[in-house]
């Protein structure tokens, strides 16, 4: 297909796709999937190699969140039946994050329900951030804490953290459908502050809202703009209690034509698949391995993934490798950071939520597979790692 040609070309030459290209991967039919993936894995390869980067989360404050967003469990007003819980003390989180590093995991991200840190929670995160290096001299921690305050960012830098994460998750036009508590310009305000404070930008979407295919473009564009080193995609986890529950849209297939389209527009960024992976590609997660550099092991904010186990092994049977801490997850040419010619959830979180729209819609919702986290931080059982 002269589109896949094409789109190969620029991806290796970290050149820009046009938006009428970035649209027609996500308008191709099932018929051509193989070929897609086939494509984008290439630029894959290019940056990447077969390399897996394994990313762990924490959830150190769980629910009660005055915020509105409408994707999330724990939002204001959610009846989702969610672990709820204020900020774990630095060695719980530390014991929390050991458990991840163990299971194969070289990036701990910390992710805290709220709009954003006050100062006291800068200090507890901070304090956090130096039990768990103190612990692990080459974790990679990630903070996600939702919308920064002048200097919280370059306090977290000096703390130790190395990344921040804030997803801007979708369109700028759809941004006030599914959230009223804060603008689209305030999440971009705050992956700026983190991007100026020396962190490396980590910043993604949650596709299956009920947006159309040109807000998947906008935000993915967007976000090229913004030049994070990591782009999350979620995919909608509708969770019962929350007033997207009932969008259940996405289909593996689906799912894959927007990972594609992701590892075209940021050819040499660390793409996450984030939430939602085990609940929408379902049997399907091997492929897009050849599309994603990047998963989360075991479990998310506010839901189960499969075991830790079953992601080592399904990475090891695709043919691919867990990424060590001895080896550089970007490209030489990103060390200073960068999406392209150049980083939750919520206003916080990679992982917490995420389901999708359009394209073909998918059969039977699969609630069966959304399982409420009973285990792990915030609770007296063993973590999934
Ligand atoms: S995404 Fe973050 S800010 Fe939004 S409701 Fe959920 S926890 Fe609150």
């Amino acid at each position: 297909m002269d589109l896949l040609n094409t789109l190969v070309d620029k991806g290796l030459r970290r050149e820009t796709p046009t938006r009428a290209e970035a649209l027609a991967v996500l308008a191709t039919s099932d018929d051509d999937l193989l070929e897609v993936v086939a494509a984008a894995g290439k630029v894959r390869r290019h940056w990447f190699g077969r390399r897996v980067k394994l990313n762990y989360l924490v959830n150190l404050k769980s629910g009660l969140c005055p915020e509105d967003c409408s994707y999330c469990s724990q939002r204001l007003g959610s009846e989702a039946g969610i672990l709820k819980y204020t900020w774990l003390k630095p060695d719980q989180a530390s014991q929390a994050a050991a458990a991840g590093l163990a299971g194969g995991a070289k990036r701990v991200c910390l992710v805290a329900s709220g709009r954003g840190p006050t100062d006291r929670d800068v200090d507890r995160v901070s304090d956090t951030i130096k039990a768990i290096k103190e612990q692990n001299e080459d974790v990679e921690v990630c903070a996600c804490l939702g919308l920064l305050s002048d200097g919280q960012a370059e306090r977290l830098r000096e703390a130790g953290a190395d990344a921040y994460n804030h997803n801007l998750n979708t369109s700028e036009s759809t941004y006030g459908d599914i959230t009223t508590t804060h603008t689209y310009a305030d999440r971009v305000d705050t992956v700026r502050k983190a991007h100026a404070a020396g962190l490396s930008a980590c910043s993604g979407l949650i596709a299956g809202m009920g947006e159309s295919d040109e807000d998947l473009v906008d935000v993915v564009f967007s976000l090229r703009e913004l030049d994070p080193d990591s782009v999350p995609v979620n995919f909608l986890i509708p969770f019962e209690g929350t007033p997207l529950a009932k969008e259940w849209n996405l289909t593996p297939q689906r799912c894959l034509r927007i990972l594609a389209m992701v590892r075209f527009v940021c050819p040499d960024v660390e793409v996450r698949i984030a939430g939602g992976r085990e609940v929408h590609l379902r049997t399907m997660q091997p492929l897009a391995l050849h599309l994603a550099n990047s998963v989360f092991l075991g479990d998310y904010l506010t839901s189960e993934g499969q075991a830790g186990k079953a992601d080592l092994e399904m990475i090891a049977d695709a043919g691919f490798e867990v990424e060590g801490t001895d080896q550089v997850t970007l490209p030489e040419h990103r060390a200073g950071g960068g999406c392209g010619s150049g980083e939750g959830g919520g206003v916080c979180g990679p992982a917490a939520t995420a389901a999708g729209s359009c394209g073909s819609a998918a059969e039977e919702p699969r609630t069966d597979l959304v399982a409420v986290r009973r285990r792990g931080a915030g609770t007296d059982l063993a973590p999934n790692a």
